[in-house]
């Protein structure tokens, strides 16, 4: 193995190309910064406990796909799989839920972390954009999120991606509801894995992949018959809010996402254009979870959208976002013009204009052929004669025309002109 080779299922964010990571961050956090949600940040382990209780022993992220360790203090804790049962942790630690003003919204962006079969969408390392509102039950906060992740994703001017709705219902009527269904799966043919889980978790049965698995499926109880009277209709209000804000999605009644913690309200968006790792973002409520990591009852619904499928997603759809160059103007300096330049890049950037110079020592040719990669709008050009002359050479590089400025007007021109 190449020292140089990142590990399985990790790749690098590399300019040009981390530049549209960036902005694709910037993208889906802008809409809930503007909506009222505030900037958390959290470790990149927790205690192992969290995520096993939060998200659920049963679940593929925790039995199969959790990176765990032991600290040298015999402390066992997780590399963080998700980022929802942390920011419960968090507001429950901080107290944010007992300052007042439910719901507490927060957003956060970062990497998580995921023992999985490496392969293109699916990553061992991967980041996240997500959003939380905690404390309150209200549809129309299952609906602002839905809304904002569509603004997000149009933003990025995304088209082809659809997303599906579904409710998985409470506590009152999902048990009813499971039971059936679990009656309904010991009557099929199924492998030893696939029957364990049907004991512990039916309704993840029903979002199977496998073809053999799904075609026992046909004629299964569905969820939406079970529905109790409270969430049926909390679940039409969800759906007319979403309708009315101009928010085309599909009622999914297959849609159970592979989380312990959802409750009713559940949604995930998918790309067409990504092959089998369609999901770009998935999320739902979830009002459980904070009881179920031993904080008090508060109902919450939040979403994660993964930033590498949907830098996927823009490539599938041939969209390049706009993003300008890096460097603004670039100096050329020959000789003992370089001192000078260096002092106005400096002047330059403290001003606020994107510069920079040619390192290294090179000649009139290198030091031009670094200017054009970097792609700035303009070069200041400068050796000993036209320090004579207290001048620079301000040169256009789309139409290549030259002109001397003073040095002292330097700074002024250069904003002028990029204006
Ligand atoms: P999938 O069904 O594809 O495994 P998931 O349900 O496990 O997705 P979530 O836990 O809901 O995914 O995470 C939200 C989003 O994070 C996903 O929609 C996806 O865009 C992204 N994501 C999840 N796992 C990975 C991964 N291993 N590599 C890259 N992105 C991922
Ligand atoms: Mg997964």
């Amino acid at each position: 193995m190449s020292t140089f080779q990142a590990p399985k299922g990790t790749y690098d964010l590399l300019p040009p190309r981390s530049a549209t990571f960036l902005a694709v961050r910037e993208a889906i956090s802008a809409p809930l910064r503007n909506s009222g949600y505030g900037y958390v940040e959290t470790p990149g382990f927790e205690n192992v406990e969290l995520f096993s209780r939060g998200v659920g022993e049963s679940t593929d992220i925790v039995s199969k796909e959790m990176y765990t360790l032991t600290t040298k203090g015999g402390d066992q804790l997780a590399l963080r799989p998700e980022g929802t049962a942390s920011v419960l942790r968090a507001a429950l630690q901080g107290n944010l839920h007992k300052l007042g003003g439910l719901p507490v919204k927060l957003w956060y962006s970062g990497s998580y972390y995921r023992y999985e079969r490496a392969q293109a969408g699916r990553y061992r390392h991967f980041s996240q954009v997500g959003a939380e509102a905690i404390g309150a039950e209200d549809p129309a906060l299952d609906a602002e999120l839905i809304i904002l992740a569509d603004q997000a994703y149009r933003s990025l001017g995304l088209r082809n991606f659809r997303i599906l709705l579904n409710s998985l219902g409470d506590k009152e009527c999902r048990p009813v509801y499971r039971e059936a269904l679990q009656a309904f799966l010991r009557g099929l043919d199924l492998d030893e894995d696939t029957v364990r889980r049907a004991e512990i978790n039916p309704l993840r049965v029903l979002d199977d992949k496998r073809e053999s698995v799904q075609k026992q499926l046909v004629g299964a109880p569905m969820l939406r018959d079970y529905l109790c009277d409270a969430c049926k209709t909390y679940h039409e209000e969800v759906r007319a809010l979403v309708t009315a804000a101009g928010v085309v999605f599909e009622d999914d009644e297959k849609l159970v996402r592979g989380l312990d913690y959802y409750t009713r309200t559940t949604f995930e968006f998918v790309h067409d254009g990504l092959g089998s790792q369609s999901a770009v973002g998935g999320g739902g409520r979830y009002d459980g979870l904070s009881e179920m990591i031993g904080g008090p009852a508060l109902p919450s619904v939040g979403w994660a959208l993964g930033v590498d499928r949907t830098v996927l997603a823009l490539e599938a759809e041939g969209v390049a976002l706009d993003i300008p160059a890096a460097t603004s103007v670039f100096a050329v300096a020959l000789g003992a013009a370089k001192p000078v330049l260096f002092g106005l890049v400096t002047e330059l950037r403290r001003a606020g204009v994107a510069a920079d110079i040619s390192y290294g020592g090179k000649g009139l040719k290198g030091a031009m052929k670094d200017a054009n990669r970097s792609g700035a709008r303009f070069a200041l050009v400068a050796g000993d004669r036209d320090l004579e002359e207290g001048v620079v050479q301000l040169k256009d590089m789309q139409s290549g025309e030259q002109t001397p400025v003073a040095l002292a007007d330097v700074v002024d021109a250069v904003r002028a002109k990029l204006a």
